[in-house]
């Protein structure tokens, strides 16, 4: 009954691309598609069984895949944004596939550009929605491979290339849909919507995976994580953000093959750390990268001076983190240098602590800027984090110390300093972490409540005790000069 009514509607399947499967797990293929060269594989969810309406689309993708489909082109939504659908939650983005090239896409929206060398991708701006164009692709052939150091020209001349060590260096191997969904990292990434017959083709079981809660990857776990190392963070980015669990024999090399890490660039493993921290579970995945023992090759200063989680350092990390998600939660803004500013804070006091400054002292100037200099360089090596959150970095530490109120003119520089509210809040956590910060925060956080007349109270407290405090040093010292070792106590 339910075939014959879909043949009505779509018109008669293919003979050979429907999978054997009941009528209840698999509708028939619109008409529309036939022509695509579907794998007998595929499970096709009709709109009743996927539950997803166009009005949960972005109208932007919605007219992308409309203008796709106008000009000839098969074109689906697929990865996030069918996925976090499918779970009834809202996609960050809309990612399209579609059998048009990447300048076939660009010819057809003005208000498009093509972007990557390594994959190249299709942006098509709508204000500050981008949607993201993908070619389908196909697998790779390992033969294809070239060593890491051969010549520049020779990896331009080629449209697909691995290194000797097994990961993918270019990949602009135009496919079928089918290749496309397999060389996907995770079986529930690998799902496919058309506004043509409104169907879910399914290419590598995620929908059974999506209610089994169950993060799978494609294919070979090992061969897949070597081609791209940064699967290994996806797949703990993925079990962070949905709560699922790593299917065991996707999580089963994680470990070991941790190090592979260090064969991909800073630059985006910049990029990969902030999806992972700001995406809004930083702290749940910040638990998963320090059991997987990512922590080694994304922040392995900061796993080096938390070695015991109770400690303050390592708390305030936890805190930040924690903080990073309420606020996302809140929608107020975050900012990365923030978040860097805190999981390299740790690594700050015990480079200050070489330098025989503890954990209460204020170092000199240029002690702090050498200290500052050396824990980010040396993370530079992992994570490429650029200049202008290195600046706001080294602001909100330097804050730290400006915080201490001292003389009423240095405090209300350090309140109109523009960082002042970042630093105050890194020094609310450092408060809560345990830190001892002799009641700095709490002080600033009665100043900034109180009114002007309070407020210039405060500081002429600060002045009276400074003045005090140094009338008793003035006295006490004539008797310490005269050798008196008890001298000073009044
Ligand atoms: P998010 O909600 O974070 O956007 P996403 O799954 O959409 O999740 P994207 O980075 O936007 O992630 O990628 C879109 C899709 O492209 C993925 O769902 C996946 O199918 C594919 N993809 C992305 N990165 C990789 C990769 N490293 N290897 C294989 N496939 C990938
Ligand atoms: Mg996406």
């Amino acid at each position: 009954m339910l075939k014959k009514l879909t043949r009505a509607l779509f018109g008669k399947p293919g003979k050979s691309r429907l999978p054997a499967a009941t009528d209840t797990e698999t509708a028939s293929l619109p008409a529309a598609l036939q022509a695509l060269d579907l794998p007998d594989s595929v499970r096709i969810l009709t709109r009743d069984e996927h539950g997803i309406s166009r009005k949960q689309i972005s109208p932007n993708a919605l007219k992308v895949l409309y203008r796709l489909g106008d000009a000839g082109f098969h074109a689906f939504l697929v990865g996030g944004g069918v996925r976090d659908l499918l779970l009834k939650g809202s996609p960050k983005d809309f990612d399209i596939s579609t059998d048009a090239t990447p300048e076939e896409v660009r010819e057809l929206f003005r208000n498009s550009r093509i972007i990557g060398r390594r994959f190249k991708i299709v942006h098509i701006r709508f204000g500050r929605e981008i949607i993201e164009v993908t070619t389908f692709r196909a697998h790779h052939q390992a033969d294809t491979t070239i060593s890491d150091n051969s010549s520049r020209k020779t990896m331009r001349d080629m449209d697909s290339a691995h290194s000797d060590a097994g990961m993918i260096l270019r990949d602009n191997v135009y496919g079928s849909i089918g290749e496309d969904a397999l060389r996907r990292d995770f079986t529930i990434n690998a799902l496919y919507y058309t506004t043509r017959g409104f169907v879910v083709l399914d290419f590598a079981d995620g929908q059974n995976d999506l209610d089994q809660r169950m993060i799978r990857i494609i294919g070979d776990p090992e061969t897949r994580y070597r081609e791209d190392p940064v699967r290994l963070l996806r797949a703990i980015r993925f079990a962070a953000k949905l709560d699922f669990r790593i299917e065991p024999s996707t999580e089963e090399p994680i470990d070991h093959l941790a190090d592979l890490l260090g064969s991909v660039s800073p630059a985006r493993l910049f990029d990969e750390t902030l999806k992972l921290l700001a995406g809004g579970n930083a702290e749940r995945t910040y638990a998963l990268i320090t059991r997987y023992r990512i922590m080694d090759y994304l922040f392995p200063a900061t796993r080096a001076a938390t070695p015991d989680p109770d400690s303050s350092a390592a708390r305030l990390v936890q805190l930040a983190l924690r903080n990073t998600d309420r606020r996302l939660q809140q929608s107020k803004s975050i900012t990365p240098a923030f978040l860097y500013a805190a999981l390299l804070w740790p690594p700050l006091l015990e480079a200050l602590k070489e330098r025989g400054i503890g954990p209460d002292e204020r170092p000199r100037q240029p002690v702090l800027q050498e200290a500052a200099n050396e824990v980010v360089t040396a993370q530079l090596q992992y994570t490429a984090i650029p200049r202008r959150f290195t600046a706001m970095m080294r602001e909100i530490w330097d804050l730290q110390w400006r915080l201490m109120p001292t003389t009423p003119r240095r405090t209300r520089g350090a309140f109109e300093h523009p960082r002042f509210r970042a630093a105050y809040d890194f020094l609310v956590l450092r408060e809560e972490a345990g830190e001892q910060t002799h009641g700095q925060g709490q002080w600033w956080t009665e100043f900034q409540r109180a009114d002007e007349e309070r407020q210039n109270q405060l500081l002429a407290d600060l002045q009276s005790n400074r003045e005090g405090g140094k009338k008793r040093r003035r006295r006490s010292r004539p008797k310490r000069n005269k050798g008196n070792p008890d001298g000073g106590s009044e």
